[in-house]
């Protein structure tokens, strides 16, 4: 099997009237289909900067990043992004809503208006069809957020803190949600979080960020003997709290 995403060498600083801010360092590596990979570090050491470059909204000032063997590039569908905030637009129904990409790419063919219809369905949000975003919990709404980006048959997902508006019980069980329709879906994901647990309980392998200009610290392969692998019964495997201290220690060591 091949990697279906290749980051090589990639570095980025930004440029402004009061200066230059080198943002990342020299960053390759490669992620597998299915693979579900986080990223964690010091805040401002360019974990977003990483996502964006990733989706094709930066360019790289050195090296590449291609997906499927392509360079990413800015409006492709190939890419999906989940941020903090959903995004949802409050003037329009959830099922609008889920089909505001199509719309704007002028693709609601009845195929693709049959799989958002069987995506709502299977995930439980069409009785919400005709809602307005107001109307649903914190997580039911970041459940149609990614749904919306689903519909677009993404091949890499890339999560922002997307859980981190949310108080944290509803954080638990909404990141259980979106983990078991990501894993359905068999989707390749990226996560960036400054949550070790959550980085741990949903990832395959881990990376630890250095501070600004960011560059691989430490990558920590994630194997924990469980028999239900929902990330919220993770937490309670043997081998969790020596990840956790393995990732601490990486953290602390940089700040
Ligand atoms: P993180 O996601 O790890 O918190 P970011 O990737 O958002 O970090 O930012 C990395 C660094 O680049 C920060 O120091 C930030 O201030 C700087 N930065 C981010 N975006 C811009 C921009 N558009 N112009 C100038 N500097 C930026």
């Amino acid at each position: 099997m091949n990697p279906i995403l290749k980051v090589r060498d990639v570095c980025l600083s930004y440029h402004t009237l009061s200066g230059e801010t080198p943002a990342l360092s020299h960053i390759s590596f490669d992620l597998m289909p299915g693979e579900f990979l986080s990223i964690v570090g010091p805040s401002g050491c360019g974990k977003s900067t990483l996502l964006n470059l990733i989706a094709g909204l930066l360019a790289p000032e050195c090296g590449s990043i291609t997906l499927d063997g392509k360079p990413v590039s800015a409006g492709s569908t190939a890419v999906g992004y989940m941020l903090q905030k959903d995004h949802l637009l409050e003037w329009r129904s959830i099922y609008k809503n889920i089909l505001l990409g199509l719309e704007i790419r002028k693709e609601l063919t009845p195929e693709k208006l049959s799989h958002a219809e069987e995506l709502l369905r299977i995930y439980g949000l069409d009785r919400f069809r005709d809602a307005r975003p107001s109307q649903l919990s914190g997580g039911m709404r970041q459940r149609a957020a990614l749904i919306r980006t689903l519909v677009l048959k993404p091949e890499l997902l890339l999560l922002d803190e997307p859980f981190s508006a949310l108080d944290y019980q509803t954080r638990l069980t909404v990141c259980d949600d979106i983990y078991k329709i990501i894993k359905k879906e068999e989707k390749t994901a990226v996560l960036v979080t400054h949550d070790l647990s959550e980085a741990i309980s949903l990832a395959d392998k881990v990376y630890v960020l250095s501070a600004r200009p960011a560059t691989i610290k430490a990558a920590l392969p994630i194997q924990l003997t469980l028999q239900d692998s929902s990330p919220l019964a993770a937490r309670n495997a043997p081998e969790f709290p020596y990840y956790f201290k393995q990732l601490w220690e990486e953290l602390t060591d940089e700040t």
